[in-house]
């Protein structure tokens, strides 16, 4: 596919680069020229007056995909720490790329990293890419879209997995639209077609009603987002002679050797080094070309109680049924009696009644503990979208037909203020649950 401009009824009037949301067209010498950030949109071609804007070559013919090998996970950091599902997706990556018989990759991109990365490789990780600089440093996700386009194009695999966290969800859309490739999000099941071995990518679609299997015909890499906590983190064996201390492998990035180009349009040049037994390759890019456009105002940490439901076993939810703020005092007071931490539903948040880290459902977080209780929760699709691959669903409502019932393991039909103070009861001091 290729995109040009007419230059000889070209007006120069901009039209097109105001309306371009790639950057992806310059004004040069009062013609539009259309750089390698075009995803080939054609929000131009419809608002040029002239017709000056042709993309032609738009048919699909047979691919050849053979130069694209390997999984590559997206590791996401924040400084200190490397999110869990980057874990979790390099344990299912390990899985696809023993399916493929193929190596398993890690991109890791950020500023002051050197610390970060030895218990990557616990999780099977072959070879781990590292671009560690300043620009990375805000999490701007223009700028790492950009580092990532050109690691892709380099090094060209056929499976690329991110995590469906905050950010990835806005990075790794521009990365797929950039390389001009198919992205399945949310996935919650991946797997390898074992005559096609082509990435089987599985998510619930229609409110979560349906389940679809998505491929990625005519485009590479296949990539993916999961969700957080859908796949399960496994650690592997760190083989002898590969580990420092304590089984952890060493990593020392102080050694760089030989240069390689990523190539591409821009022929960044990046030095590469190798280390961990030549599993660590450190590049560093020519940042001369990556400008971003937000403008970075100030940065200021999450006040408040930071919480991560799901660090617990027990998580005793409120909903719209509770009433009020107040009344989470009474479901906290159940939770610790368990061991647990209290969760909500988004009506509950909504209402200011408790904070958005404890929202649980599709545009909260997907919980799966050993016990959840649902109080006051109706179980809407999307609440029960974050909460229903949990062990044991226990529900208190005073509605019988509330949808909850339908996915709880337990139900109980009350009223929650008279339920709670009586369970309470009897988990701390024993008391009979129906006479007290
Ligand atoms: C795009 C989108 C994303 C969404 N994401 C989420 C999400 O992530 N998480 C989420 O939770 N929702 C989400 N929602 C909202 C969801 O559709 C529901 O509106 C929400 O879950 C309802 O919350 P609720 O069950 O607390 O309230 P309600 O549906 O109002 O239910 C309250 C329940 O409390 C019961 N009740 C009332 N008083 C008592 C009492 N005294 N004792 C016992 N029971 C009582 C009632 O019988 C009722 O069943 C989303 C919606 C959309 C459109
Ligand atoms: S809108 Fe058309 S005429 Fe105007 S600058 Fe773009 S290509 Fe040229
Ligand atoms: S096709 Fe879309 S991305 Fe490409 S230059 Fe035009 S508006 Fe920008």
């Amino acid at each position: 596919m290729e995109i040009k401009v007419d230059e000889s009824t070209c007006t120069g009037c901009s039209l097109c680069k105001n309306v371009c949301m790639y950057d992806a067209i310059d004004i040069v010498g009062k013609k539009a020229a259309i750089n390698e950030n075009c995803v080939f949109c054609g929000a131009c071609i419809d608002i040029c007056k002239f017709k000056s804007i042709e993309i032609t070559g738009l048919s699909q013919g047979y691919k050849d995909f053979s130069q694209y090998k390997g999984v590559m996970v997206f590791i996401e950091q924040q400084p200190g720490s490397i999110a869990d599902v980057s874990y979790e997706l390099l344990s299912e990556g390990k899985k696809l790329a023993d399916a493929l018989g193929t190596e398993l990759t890690g991109i890791l991109l950020g500023y002051n990293l050197s610390q970060s990365y030895p218990e990557i490789f616990k999780y099977g990780t072959d070879r781990l890419y590292v671009i560690d600089n300043e620009i990375f440093e805000n999490n701007l996700d223009d700028i790492y879209a950009k580092a990532l386009v050109q690691v892709i194009h380099r090094f060209k695999p056929d499976i690329f997995l991110a995590g469906a966290t905050g950010f990835g969800r806005t990075l790794i859309p521009k990365v797929a639209a950039i390389i001009k490739t198919g992205l399945t999000a949310d996935c919650t099941s991946l797997a390898i077609d074992p005559e096609k071995k082509i990435l089987l990518q599985t998510r619930p679609t229609f409110g979560g009603n349906v389940l679809a299997t998505i491929i990625t015909r005519n485009a590479r890499p296949q990539m993916a987002t999961v969700r957080p906590h859908v796949m399960e983190k496994k650690q592997i064996d760190v083989k002898p002679g590969e580990g420092g201390s304590n089984g952890k492998p060493d990593v020392d990035i102080a050694k760089h050797a030989e240069s390689i180009s990523l190539g591409g349009p821009d022929s960044n040049i990046c030095k590469s080094g190798e280390d961990y037994n030549g599993r660590v390759e450190y590049i560093e890019l020519d940042i001369s070309n990556f400008k971003t456009k937000y403008k970075l105002i100030a940065t200021e940490k999450e006040t408040g109680q930071s919480i991560n439901l799901t660090d617990y076993d027990v998580i005793v939810s409120g909903g719209r049924g509770i009433g009020g703020p107040e009344n989470f005092g009474l479901l906290k007071e159940l939770a610790d009696a368990l061991g647990g931490v209290v969760g909500a539903s988004r009506a509950a948040v909504d209402s200011n009644w408790i904070s958005y880290p404890h929202q649980v459902g599709q545009t909260g977080k997907t919980v799966n503990p050993k016990a959840y209780i649902a109080c006051g929760i109706s179980g809407a699709i999307q609440h029960l979208a974050g909460m229903q691959t949990s062990d044991i669903i226990i529900a208190i409502n005073k509605d019988p037909d509330a949808p909850i019932f339908k996915v709880a393991n337990y139900g109980i039909v009350g009223d929650l203020f008279e339920i709670i103070p009586k369970l309470i009861k009897r988990i701390k001091y024993g008391n009979n649950l129906i006479q007290n």
